[in-house]
């Protein structure tokens, strides 16, 4: 796309990379420190926020989302860059990618460096970040993270490491692609879903299994008034006896339950007593979301209006494979 008319949009929301040696740094500050910048594509800056992510809040969350649609409307806008804190930076990646299912590149970056100190990676990352954007190779990738010269995909992306510049993973499948200072280069397809909702269910809990769980925790969030529940259970996708009733009382009274795995890595099936107790897996296809990315996609289609049938549809629509009923232990 170099030449192409039109320019990027970058919004700062503060995080990390934001931190300068004189206090919190804008959104030009981030355009000027990028370590490269294309040539003849202006990109505009504009600052949106300046909060540590782990702060953000889900209206800040959906006004981005509106703020990141308004950017994209405009004929002449090429895609977005956000700058963001790491903390929660994948869970604002499945929300925009769920609010937007957007057609130009959009996608978020960080710093796990301060930009003040030395070997801060900042500056390196939002010229990645840009650069993903004006390559006129990129395909529907829907929204990114670029982090440490990869390309990560919204639903894909978990957080790995506390304080490593290489702490962004995609898990098994890995990036979807790299940034090199000479290229982007896309080695696959994305996990994505067709789904574009402008709001989101701030209900919806996240509950990890734990040894001898009965499923309390699960209970109070029902009793709490929640809409969804994201059960992360044991395993390849073992479910406790007495949770897996707790989770068939929750579905029969109209909450919709997702189930992945709390194990980082690997594929995951589903019990039939638990499909047949209204538990949903949280898989497309093979590939099952982390318990974040499917409380994010939960928040996202019951704010869309959406029933546990067609959020069961959602998720297996989109499936070239099936989930694996485990049997025989
Ligand atoms: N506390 C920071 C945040 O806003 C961490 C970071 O940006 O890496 O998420």
């Amino acid at each position: 796309m170099q030449g192409a008319r039109g320019s990027i949009q970058l919004l700062a929301t503060g995080g990390t990379i934001s931190a300068g040696p004189d206090g919190p740094l804008r959104a030009k500050n981030m355009i000027k420190m990028a370590r490269r910048l294309p040539e003849g594509i202006p990109v505009r800056g504009e600052d949106f926020a300046t909060i540590h992510s782990s702060s953000i809040s889900v209206e800040q969350i959906e006004a981005l989302a509106a703020r990141v649609r308004t950017a994209l409307d405009d004929e002449s806008c090429l895609g977005a860059v956000i700058t963001h804190g790491t903390d929660t930076m994948e869970e604002t990646a499945v929300a925009l990618e769920c609010m937007l299912h957007p057609q130009k590149p959009v996608v978020l970056t960080g710093a796990m460096v301060p930009t003040k100190d030395r070997g801060a990676d900042g500056p390196d990352n939002v010229a990645d970040a840009i650069a993903y954007v004006c390559d006129g190779s990129i395909g529907k990738l829907g929204v990114v993270i670029a982090m440490h010269q990869r390309l990560h995909a919204a639903l894909e992306v978990s957080k790995g490491h506390t304080i490593s510049t290489d702490s962004f993973t995609s898990g098994d499948a890995g990036p979807v692609g790299w940034v090199t200072p000479e290229s982007v280069e896309i080695v696959r397809t994305p996990t994505r879903v067709p789904l574009m909702s402008a709001k989101l269910d701030e209900t919806v809990a996240l509950v990890r299994l734990t040894a001898g769980d009965r499923g309390r925790l699960i209970e109070l969030a029902v009793e709490d008034g929640a809409r969804g529940v994201v059960v992360e259970c044991m395993g390849f996708g073992n479910v406790p006896g007495p949770v897996t009733e707790v989770c068939r009382r929750a579905a029969e009274a109209g909450v919709v339950v997702l189930t992945t795995t709390r194990v980082p890595a690997g594929p995951m099936g589903i019990w039939p007593t638990a499909i047949e107790a209204g538990m949903i897996p949280a898989a497309i296809g093979p590939r099952r979301l982390s318990g974040l990315a499917a409380r994010m996609l939960l928040m996202a289609a019951l704010g869309a209006g959406m029933d546990a049938e067609g959020i069961s549809d959602l998720l297996n629509g989109t499936s070239p494979g099936k989930i694996r009923p485990m049997e025989g232990v």
